[in-house]
C-alpha cells in the first residue's frame, strides 16, 4: 500500500459520500495504491450506515475503524495511525474544508525532496472569528514560551507523513495525546505548505470555545512542566517579599513605635496568599491528575466494529 489516508468522523453522515467522491476524482492515478481509513468517532447520527454502505459499493479500498463511544479526534488520530500500512500516510477532515487535492500536491513535494519526512499544510489566512483568532494567537504564544517543542502556529492536523515518522509517533506510549505537541516532538523534517480552508461541506464544528480552552490546557500540561517551576519561584517571590515586609514592620515600631496598621491590609494580604497558594495547589492538580490518568493505562479507545471491502486484492 502506498498510500493510507485517514478520516476521523464525529457526526459527518452528509460528508462521508462527498468525500470519497471528492478524494477519488481528487488522487485520481493514486487511488488503487490508497487506502481511506475512515474512524467513526461515536456519532450519534447516520454517519457509520454510511460507512457501511459506502464500504459495500466502493470501488477502492475502504476501511472503517468504528468506536463504542466518541473518544474525540486525538484518538480518532491515534486509531487510524495505528491502522495505517502504507508508506506515506495522510492525516485529512472529513468535512471537506480541507481539499483532498492538496494530498497529492503533499506526495509530489515529498517525492521532490528526499530530504523532508513530512508535510503539514497551514493556513495563510485563517477564516474564523477575532476572537477566537486572539484566543489561539495568545495559546501558541504560551506554549511556545513554556515548552522546548516548537509547534508551528497556523500549521494544522492536515498533514502527510513518511512511513518512519508514523512509527515514531505510535512508539510514544502516552494516553493523553496531544498531536500538535507529538508531531513536532518527534522532530524530522516537515515542509509547511500554504493551504486554503474552504467551508465545511455539510454538518457544524464540533469545537467551541471551552473545548478550546481544555485542549490548550492539557497541551500546557502534557509538554511542559515550567507551569510547576513557575508556581515554585511564586511561593519563592512572596516568601521574600513577606521577611521584607515583617522587617519594615519593625523597624517602624521600634524606631517610631507605630501601632500596626490593621484590617485592611491583613485582608489583602490574607487574599492575595491565599488565591496564589490555590492556583499552585490547582497547577500541581492538573499534572497529578494527567499523572493519575496516564497510570490507569487504560486504552485510549475502545473499537466496536472493524470493516475492510478489501477492494485493493482485486484490483490489478
Ligand atoms: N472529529 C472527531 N471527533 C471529535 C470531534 C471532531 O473525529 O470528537 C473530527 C470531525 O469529524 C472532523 C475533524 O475531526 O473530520 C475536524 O473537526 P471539525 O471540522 O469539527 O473541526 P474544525 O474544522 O471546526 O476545526
Ligand atoms: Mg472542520
Amino acid at each position: 500500500m502506498l498510500l493510507s489516508v485517514i478520516v476521523p468522523c464525529y457526526n459527518e453522515e452528509g460528508n462521508i459520500d462527498l468525500f470519497y467522491e471528492e478524494t477519488v476524482k481528487a488522487l485520481g492515478d493514486l487511488m488503487p495504491e490508497t487506502e481511506l481509513i475512515f474512524v467513526n468517532d461515536g456519532s450519534r447520527d447516520s454517519t457509520i450506515r454510511k460507512l457501511r454502505s459506502l464500504c459495500e459499493r466502493a470501488e477502492y479500498r475502504v476501511r472503517v475503524v468504528s468506536f463504542s463511544r466518541n473518544f474525540g479526534k486525538e484518538a480518532a488520530l491515534l486509531a487510524g495511525l495505528e491502522a495505517s500500512q502504507g508508506t506515506f500516510t495522510s492525516i485529512i477532515d472529513a468535512d471537506l474544508q480541507q481539499n483532498p487535492a492538496y494530498i497529492v500536491e503533499m506526495m509530489q513535494i515529498l517525492n521532490e525532496h528526499p530530504e523532508y519526512d513530512a508535510v503539514a499544510a497551514y493556513q495563510q489566512e485563517r477564516k474564523e472569528g477575532m476572537i477566537l483568532s486572539l484566543f489561539k494567537k495568545m495559546f501558541y504564544n504560551v506554549i511556545d514560551s513554556l515548552t522546548d517543542v516548537k509547534i508551528m502556529q497556523a500549521a494544522s492536523d492536515f498533514r502527510l507523513l513518511r512511513r518512519p515518522v508514523v512509527d515514531a509517533i505510535l512508539s510514544l506510549p502516552e494516553k493523553c495525546r496531544f498531536s500538535k505537541g507529538i508531531f513536532a516532538w518527534v522532530g524530522f523534517e516537515t515542509y509547511y505548505m500554504p493551504y486554503t480552508v474552504e467551508e465545511r461541506a455539510s454538518g457544524t464544528s464540533k469545537w467551541n470555545f471551552w473545548k478550546l480552552m481544555k485542549y490548550a490546557f492539557d497541551g500546557i500540561i502534557a509538554f511542559s512542566n515550567k507551569p510547576l517551576i513557575m508556581s515554585s519561584i511564586a511561593g519563592l517571590f512572596i516568601f521574600g517579599l513577606s521577611i521584607l515586609y515583617l522587617i519594615i514592620i519593625v523597624v517602624k515600631t521600634i524606631l517610631w513605635g507605630d501601632p500596626v496598621a490593621g484590617f485592611p491590609t491583613l485582608a489583602c494580604l490574607i487574599l492575595m496568599l491565599s488565591g496564589i497558594q490555590l492556583l499552585g495547589i490547582g497547577i500541581l492538580g492538573q499534572y497529578l491528575a494527567k499523572n493519575y490518568t496516564e497510570s490507569k493505562e487504560r486504552p485510549v479507545y475502545i473499537v466496536k466494529e472493524e470493516l475492510d471491502n478489501g477492494a485493493d486484492q482485486e484490483l490489478p
